[in-house]
């Protein structure tokens, strides 16, 4: 199954360790992040969160590592990968998108695998839960618009205007731009602040839920600006 099974995981977040360094000196430390082994060798990295790629490089101690940052903050580093990941600094990576493969790619490890670790600020935190909910399809709603879509390829539907007069269009995606999931996907974007809503659509009835509270974009007003022309 895949790489982030629980029978993968060979070491996990807050594990003592200790070892015989290379200058015959006993070391020990703790495991900073979950190491998960490949199951028969260069198996694909997903990425377990979305964000952008902040550093790409190499270190001794760390192999090919590739560190991936949220909007909110978080970063996720995935050390150990065999050989340089093809993303670019400054890339944007959705959940699921591969990072790498899974290697020993530094002078202690012990076998293929790929080391996870994630922090915040200060905090280094125990990677399982965001490892967890990249499993389950949750990403906070306050990412997704880190691939939110360019209406510019999408079809909409006639705009509306609320109670408090606000014009709202309501923009269909052809795909889930977090999890690249096929099918239509819905948001009302209120044109006159870019606040934008998730929704779900009743296909039964036609109608449109809300779904989660109101989030403003941070793209830029000129991606939407077409839309007015379309009026
Ligand atoms: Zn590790």
């Amino acid at each position: 199954m895949g790489l982030y099974d629980l029978k993968n995981r060979t070491t996990k977040f807050g594990d003592k360790r200790s070892w015989i360094g290379q200058d015959k000196k006993k070391r020990s430390d703790t495991h900073k992040g979950d190491d998960y082994a490949a199951t028969y060798g260069n198996d694909p990295v997903p990425a377990i969160q979305p964000g952008v790629v902040i550093l790409n490089s190499y270190d001794p101690v760390f192999g090919h590592r590739v560190y991936v940052k949220r909007r909110d903050g978080l970063v996720v580093k995935y050390h150990m990968l065999n050989e340089p990941s093809p993303l670019k600094v400054g890339e944007s990576v959705t959940p699921g998108q591969i990072i790498g493969r899974t290697g020993a790619s530094a002078a202690n490890a012990s076998g293929n695998h790929v080391h996870v670790q994630t922090e915040k600020g200060a905090a280094l935190l125990d990677p399982r839960p965001f490892i967890l909910d990249y499993l389950a399809g949750n990403i906070p709603a306050a990412e997704i618009a880190v691939s939110f879509p360019s209406p510019a390829k999408t079809p909409t539907k006639p705009i509306e205007e609320d109670e408090d007069m606000k014009t709202l269009w309501l923009i269909q995606t052809p795909t889930n731009p977090v999890t690249g999931a096929k099918g239509p996907h819905w948001y009302l974007l209120n044109l006159s602040d870019y606040t934008y809503k998730w929704m779900q659509n009743d296909t039964q009835v036609n109608t449109f839920a809300a779904l989660g509270v109101e989030k403003k974009t941070d793209q830029s007003p000129a991606i939407f600006a077409g839309f007015r022309e379309v009026k």
